[in-house]
């Protein structure tokens, strides 16, 4: 590991303000570290700066009428098993306890979660060219081993598929961001938080230097109510989704009021869909429904030699998450 200089931040004022002075310099902030030490070993990310957040960023947890509140440093255990995340927002619950393990979800904090770094396994060697770590050097993906990477969302600088399964579900229920820099607060729709690769596959996150991601807000709904997450991968623990859906449904009277939709694993953000959203409402529940909402939800796929499967793959996640909730 190269070398550092760690500061630890007791306010998120503090952190911001060192995160800024020292945005030329590569200072990079840390939280449960599950995934960023592991980059820094491998070389993959070598910041000269490290600000420690940890002391800094709440963990509290709290529903009003209109909405739950996350703290950035909640660990993925303190949310999951939060009794009103249980109860108004399942699909949160289902898309963390499907992710990691048991140790690492005792350790990761939210803001960390939905900020962790592709598995692109050329990403992660520093041996490969990737215009991600390195911008410029080409993507070694492209015409690689491609299983792992993008179907929607990529350019001819970058395929790395997102791999937060949360991040999945708070697309799906249209969370906001709210972030905190030298310059005051804002809020950033969930939506518009990661960046596509683009011409600049290195900028993943809209974030301005030093601004630190403070809370999530997910609005309450009926369809945030009857939420799940369907997550499919190569081993049935501790592996990350090929292909996964978030959903959340609101059925009266027979009819689809609101469909609130992601897919994970095949874009190279959170995939919303809202094209599938928009034909689902007003429509009877039914399988073939379903279905034709899963193949507009995957239009526009780009598919290479060994991601292919996906296109079907994920249309089957979202079919088996909305015939979960509307059964
Ligand atoms: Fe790097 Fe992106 Fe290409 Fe993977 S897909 S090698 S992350 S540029």
């Amino acid at each position: 590991m190269q070398p550092f200089d760690l500061k630890k931040a007791t306010t998120v004022a503090r952190a911001a303000a060192t995160g800024a002075s020292g945005a030329t310099s590569g200072t990079m902030f840390l939280a449960g570290g599950t995934n960023m030490t592991d980059l820094m070993k491998y070389h993959v990310l070598t910041p000269g700066r490290v600000v420690y957040l940890n002391n800094a960023t709440s963990s509290d947890i709290s529903l009003d009428r209109r909405k739950l509140t996350i703290g950035a440093g909640a660990t993925m255990t303190k949310v999951a098993y939060h009794p009103d995340v249980e109860r108004y927002f399942p699909g949160i619950r289902d898309g963390l306890l499907l992710a990691a393990s048991q140790g690492i979800r005792n350790r990761a904090t939210m803001g960390g979660n939905i900020m962790q770094r592709t598995r692109c396994p050329y990403y992660r060697n520093p041996s490969f060219a990737c215009n991600r770590r390195e911008p410029g050097s080409g993507c070694a993906a492209l015409e690689g081993w491609n299983r792992y990477n993008a179907i929607l969302g990529g350019s001819d600088q970058c395929i790395a598929a997102h791999f937060s399964d949360v991040a999945n579900v708070l697309a799906a229920l249209e969370a906001d961001v709210l972030v905190e820099g030298p310059n005051g607060k804002r809020t950033i729709a969930f939506a518009d938080f990661h960046v596509p690769p683009g011409d600049t596959p290195e900028v993943e996150y809209s974030l301005r230097p030093g601004e630190v991601v403070t809370h999530l807000e997910v609005p309450r709904s009926k369809a945030a109510e009857n939420s799940c997450y369907v997550k499919i991968r190569d081993r049935n623990s501790y592996a990350f989704a090929i292909s996964s859906a978030a959903a959340g449904l609101e059925v009266s009277g027979g009819r689809i009021r609101e469909a609130k939709l992601a897919l994970g694993a095949v874009g190279t953000v959170p995939w919303k869909v809202p094209a599938a959203e928009a034909y689902l409402k007003g429509k009877a529940p039914t399988e073939a429904n379903f279905r034709r909402a899963a193949a507009i939800a995957v239009e526009g796929a780009e598919p290479r030699e060994f991601n292919a499967f996906k296109v079907e793959l994920v249309q089957g996640a979202l079919v088996e998450a909305l015939t979960k909730l509307s059964a």
